[in-house]
């Protein structure tokens, strides 16, 4: 089997639970902006995860729907959208560009999901080559990559399509020379699939929920991209991802339980459970020995993790 050095960045240790900054800390900051990355890499959280699609004339973006939503990008005069929310795969990138993305709409229903994330004015979709930029800045070594492909809800089966959004981020983290720190994450497992084979360098990650604990509110749904799962078929989970290729099994973290997080460790996996934001689920996920927990609060997690003993990286020793 392959082996990637940017694994062992994800995986639990000694002491050591790994924390992974959702959308950068969409808790705290707007989610997959710069400033909320810039934000989450200053709180000392090494491990990033963002979304990426693909505008009109093949830009790799950081943003999570396919279409600009109405309670987060706000027009060139400052006002919440209106009308029909236009796909991103008919804008360009320069379009793109005169849209805000630096709060929620608080009288939306996506916006009454995170009260305390900041307002900020002037923030803009950020490209996949701003955010390797940032990582490959002095001092920025240790960064890595969770990237999530969205698949475009249209364009599921398209196969050329779905070439060509992997051969444009897969040219992007080449150039920027992060194949090495980045690990390639999607619930479209077709999409997965693509990834490896034009990019073996790098391993692949794959994020499964349960429809009936669908409840992201607001957002584009995810469980239309992967395989047809259900409570009964839940065991076969790791089974799955681990025939699949996977190195990584990133499920939602109502969906998991103790046995599924121990098979799959059995078969070599690594187990990164998402979006764990209360104490009380941070606390059960470490009881699980989980690897991994991807949060939309990081503070709450090193919070957690140190009153319990533990931390997010490896103490230096000696
Ligand atoms: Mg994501």
């Amino acid at each position: 089997m392959t082996e990637f050095p940017q694994l062992a960045a994800f995986q639990r240790g000694h002491g050591v639970i790994r924390l992974v900054g959702h959308r950068g800390a969409r808790g705290v900051m707007p989610e997959n902006t710069m400033q909320g990355f810039e934000f989450t890499l200053a709180c000392g959280v090494k491990l990033l995860e963002f979304d990426v699609a693909i505008t009109r004339d093949g830009v790799p973006v950081i943003t999570h729907n396919h279409h600009l939503t109405r309670s987060v990008a706000r027009d060139g005069s400052g006002n919440w959208i209106e009308g029909d929310e236009p796909k991103l795969s008919s804008l360009t990138w320069k379009d793109l560009a005169a849209y805000d993305v630096g709060g929620l709409d608080g009288q939306s229903a996506y916006g009454q999901r995170f009260p305390d994330q900041a307002y900020l004015n002037g923030a803009r979709i950020p490209r996949l080559s701003d955010l390797c930029a940032l990582i490959n800045r002095p001092g920025h070594g240790d960064i890595h990559l969770m990237l999530e492909i969205k698949s475009d809800p249209d364009r599921l089966k398209n196969t050329q399509a779905r070439a060509e959004i992997v051969a444009a981020i897969v040219d992007e983290v080449r150039t920027a020379g992060l194949t090495k720190r980045t690990l390639m994450h999607s619930f479209d497992w077709d999409l997965l699939q693509e990834c490896a084979a034009q990019a073996p360098e790098m391993p692949t990650s794959f994020l499964t929920q349960l429809p009936e604990n669908d409840a992201d509110v607001g957002e584009d749904e995810a469980t239309q991209a992967g395989p047809v799962i259900t409570r009964d078929s839940y065991h076969t989970l790791p089974d799955l991802v681990s025939q699949a290729g996977g190195r990584l099994w990133c499920p939602y973290f109502l969906d998991v339980t103790a046995d599924t997080v121990m098979r799959a460790q059995d078969l070599g996996l690594i187990v990164a459970v998402w979006t764990v934001n209360e104490a009380n689920d941070i606390d059960r996920m470490i009881d699980l020995g989980v690897d991994a927990i991807v949060t939309d609060y990081p503070g709450r997690v090193q919070r957690k993790l140190l009153d319990r003993g533990l931390d997010w990286l490896p103490r230096a020793c000696c």
